[in-house]
């Protein structure tokens, strides 16, 4: 076996785990949900949605901490190892996602993905863990993000690169990149399928490793 990438990089929420975070912290709050999903499929600009979603959740320290949790506890099937066998052929692989990074951090830990492979945005907290804000400066908090991250990390180190990811703002990558697997086994959506060069349906997230390696 070996590898066709250098880099593969990850979203994580619907893709790594079955969940999209801002959905949990919402608790069922139906217009957060109606906007992530109109997000995701490209209907309403992230950045808008992203600072209302945080205005209205306003999502504690503790409340992200139990999020982490929630995260390394609903994984994608095949989604340890499939990072797992990347890794062990030399692939750098990193996470880029417009997810909470206190949250992603012990999801990234248990996928023994370092912290500086780990792009996400921030929150700040008060001293006393109310939540404060979040990294405006993010750009992955805003359409294009994902894009400009990925270019910018291209930029420093060469090497082919591949990008899998469920959401509208994944497929923004498609022109940086070597490769854009879309996956579809938590949820399908059409412009991504529609638009990229490959697309997995199954739920076991291994039948993305088709696409990056070579069984020589
Ligand atoms: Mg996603």
């Amino acid at each position: 076996m070996s590898a066709k990438f250098r880099f593969v990089f990850f979203d994580v929420d619907s893709t790594l785990v079955k969940i999209e975070g801002i959905d949990v912290l919402a608790n069922g709050n139906a217009e957060i949900v109606q906007l992530t999903e109109a997000a995701m499929n490209g209907e309403v600009p992230l950045d808008e949605v992203y600072a209302r979603r945080l205005a209205i959740i306003r999502p504690s320290r503790a409340d992200v901490e139990a999020l982490g949790a929630r995260y390394v506890a609903s994984l994608v099937d095949g989604a340890e190892e499939t990072i797992a066998t990347l890794q062990s052929l030399g692939v750098q692989v990193q996470l880029v996602t417009a997810g909470i990074a206190q949250a992603i951090a012990p999801l990234a830990e248990h996928l023994r993905i370092p912290a500086r492979a780990v792009h996400a945005v921030s929150l700040v907290f008060d001293d006393d863990g109310a939540y404060r804000d979040f990294d405006r400066a993010s750009p992955l908090a805003r359409n294009g993000g994902k894009e400009l991250v990925v270019r910018n990390l291209l930029a420093r180190a060469k090497g082919k690169a591949a990008f899998v990811g469920d959401g509208v703002s994944d497929l923004e990558t498609k022109p940086v990149v070597d490769l854009f697997v879309g996956f579809g086994g938590v949820h399908t959506r059409a412009r991504v399928e529609e638009n990229a060069e490959a697309y997995v349906r199954e739920k076991d997230l291994r039948a993305v490793l088709a696409y990056l390696i070579d069984h020589d």
